[in-house]
């Protein structure tokens, strides 16, 4: 069976449709792990950096806020409180004096983005994102970066830099802290507030510490000085890189763009830090790549703002607009001319509603209280003041733009006289989930306006010409193109000769592979870091080494293997011993025994959950399931099919129908 074949045959097994919901962002629910006593990262330090302020400090410009010298939340990690000093730089690969750089991530996607930065005995990772999975591969929530370059390294990583907030830069913190042995992280505080709402979640907030920078501030880490400047882009708060190590100065832009009048109180991208860089020797620019290919600039905030206004203003019936809820300050907006013409806003959406709340907490969005309430809530207010905001702008399939698009979202019904804004342009991929909803709006009589119809969004990257913008004020010695697909990064390059730049500065790599620095020159070493996609799926839970991760290439070599479990919905005995069915892991003559082993435990850790636990969750024991037969598998013959636990609740012993049992995990 081909690989993508076993993946669909694998989510046709697993899915329902309650099951696609559930799989919703946040719908993993990591159990609380308490630290286990000897626990392999137990042996680590991280040192504080020495942080200096205001080196770079402008008059006239005040840091967002205080510089946060406390953690930001929890505290010191428990583990490093009672931590030996474990210094050794074991099983190092690099050369001696040499400084790595190595992308994990996000060179052949928009998304996972993760690069590593490494000198001897320091380690700095900048961002870790992770990916939203292809339309083939159902069943799995997100695609992670691989990490597995640094397991032997964990004690050399003196933190975690994060640009900005977007979940293709943040989102698989909570998977991959623990394993990392829980590097301090450090970012701008909306960005933390973000990633700290994810943490809580997750149960982790306090054994990870996080530090709060502005973009004045300079850390130093070992061998690496790191300092920040603003840019602008789709989400408040988000940074440029420079970090400097014995080996040459490397500048990481993040996502961006150049706004000279960006929305709401954000300020434009510090040119004046950005062109001092020019000056400075700069070995090396890590940019992002998304809009290389469309020319001109990235239209400002501020056209959007204009049009929006316009519609808020001449519309008669209901507004609906879905755009992301990380548009913090679009978002901010669309309050202020709600206001303006006395529309109530109305939420739609939990990614929405998180988001907001987390934007209004540190400040980030200001609106009075009455002005924005609960879709659930919305009675009958008159249509000429109502406004809602909704997420599902890509069209997702669980998200509550697509539900109203197709007439079944709880409380929202299409009506003759509304208009419907879609703030955003499709990311590649999404366009055609995109038109069908835009097509099903219209078919129940909505008016629907979207970026190709009206300037209602602009793009939070740079194109051709701000990325000229950047190389030109930036100077580098070396361009690599980082942050989209392959094509993207080669109309990026192109850039960068257009400038002039020799062709062999213009530097082409691809996730994994390692770029050795040394006196400012570059090296390719050959060698090639794991960048497997790993994957996360909805059962994930508990600590990492229980979640369900796995990468793609594991499944097709490892197989798959199905629990089906029969139980009487009422009793909830087991009806039957449990049938395995298993794919392409074992050979056929030792099959049968193994099959027969696999149903045994199956139903042991079955009647032990139960007695256990009666009113036991379908998700805890499908968990359960997972995690005691991928055990006693790989002892038996050690192998890590992917396992699948699916649970038939039957309405009598087994001559009635299955009910679906997805709702309650
Ligand atoms: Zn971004
Ligand atoms: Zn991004």
């Amino acid at each position: 069976m081909s690989e993508d074949k076993l993946t669909k045959w694998l989510a046709e097994k697993l899915l329902g449709k309650g099951d696609a919901e559930k799989s919703a962002p946040a719908g993993a629910k990591p159990a609380h792990s308490p630290v286990k006593p000897g626990h392999p990262v137990a042996a680590r330090n991280h040192p504080a950096p020495h942080k200096s302020h205001g080196a770079q400090h402008h008059a006239g410009q005040k840091p967002h806020g205080q510089p946060g010298r406390k953690p930001h939340s929890g505290g010191r990690s428990p583990q490093a409180a009672h931590a030996p000093h474990a210094r050794n730089a074991s099983g190092s690969s690099s050369g001696p004096g040499s400084t790595r750089i190595v992308a994990l991530g996000g060179l052949d996607e928009v998304g996972r983005n993760c690069m590593i930065f490494e000198n001897d005995k320091d380690i700095l990772i900048v961002d870790m994102g992770f990916q939203f999975p292809d339309q083939d591969m159902l069943g799995i929530d997100y695609i992670i970066p691989d990490t597995t370059y640094l397991d032997d390294k964990k004690d050399r990583i003196r933190g975690i830099l994060l640009t900005h907030g977007h979940l293709d830069h943040v989102g698989a913190i909570p998977y991959l802290i623990e394993k990392l042995g829980f590097p301090p992280i450090y970012g701008t505080k909306l960005t933390l507030g973000i990633v700290g709402r994810k943490l809580e979640e997750f149960g982790l907030t306090k054994r990870v510490r996080m530090e709060t920078i502005t973009a004045d501030d300079i850390l130093r880490f070992g061998t690496w000085n790191v300092s920040f400047f603003r840019v602008n882009h789709s989400i408040p708060d988000a940074v440029g890189i420079v970090l400097r190590s014995p080996n040459g100065s490397f500048v990481h832009t993040g996502d961006f763009k150049f706004d000279l009048s960006p929305a709401g109180d954000q300020r434009p991208a510090e040119f004046d830090k950005i062109s001092a860089l020019g000056k400075q020797n700069v070995t090396a620019l890590f940019s992002d790549s998304t809009n290389a290919l469309k020319p001109g600039h990235t239209m400002s905030e501020h056209e959007v703002a204009k049009n929006l206004d316009e519609i808020i203003r001449t519309c008669e019936g209901r507004i609906i607009i879905a755009a992301f809820s990380s548009l913090i300050a679009r978002i901010q907006q669309i309050m202020d001319y709600a206001l303006k013409y006395r529309r109530k806003v109305y939420i739609s959406g939990r990614s929405m509603m998180e988001t907001l709340e987390v934007a209004k907490v540190l400040g980030y969005l200001k609106y009075p209280k009455d002005l924005v309430h609960d879709a659930a809530r919305m009675g009958k207010t008159h249509d000429k003041e109502t406004l809602i905001l909704t997420t599902g702008s890509q069209g997702e399939d669980v998200s509550a733009l697509t539900r109203i698009s197709l007439g079944n979202h709880p409380t929202i019904r299409i009506k003759k006289n509304d208009t419907v804004v879609i703030s955003a342009t499709p990311i590649p991929g999404n366009e055609k989930a995109v038109t069908s909803v835009i097509n099903n709006l219209c078919r129940l009589g909505a008016k629907v306006i979207h970026s190709k119809i009206m300037d209602v969004h602009t793009s939070g990257h740079g194109a051709q010409e701000d990325l000229k913008l950047m190389i030109t004020m930036v100077h580098p010695k070396y361009l690599v193109p980082v942050h989209g697909e392959y094509f993207m990064r080669q109309g990026h390059n192109e850039l960068g000769k257009q400038l002039g730049m020799p062709e062999k500065q213009c530097v082409m790599v691809e996730n994994g592979d390692v770029m050795e620095f040394k006196n400012g020159e570059i090296r390719i070493t050959g060698e090639k870091v794991p960048t497997n996609y790993v994957l996360v799926d909805g059962l994930g839970t508990g600590d990492i080494g229980n979640q369900v991760l796995m990468d793609r290439q594991t499944m097709s070599e490892n197989g798959a293997l199905v629990v089906l479990l029969s139980l009487n919905k009422k009793t909830n005995k087991l009806l039957r011993e449990p049938d395995i069915i298993s794919r392409g892991f074992i050979y056929m003559n030792e099959s049968e025994e193994v099959i027969t082993k696999v149903s045994k435990e199956a139903k042991d850790i079955f009647m032990k959950s139960m007695s256990k636990k009666p009113d036991l969750k379908r998700g805890e024991l499908k968990n359960n399931l997972k995690i005691g037969l991928e055990k006693m598998i790989h002892r038996m013959i050690e192998r890590r099919p992917l396992i699948l636990p699916i649970i038939a609740e039957l309405d009598n012993d087994g001559l009635g129908k299955p009910a679906p049992s997805n709702h309650d995990d």
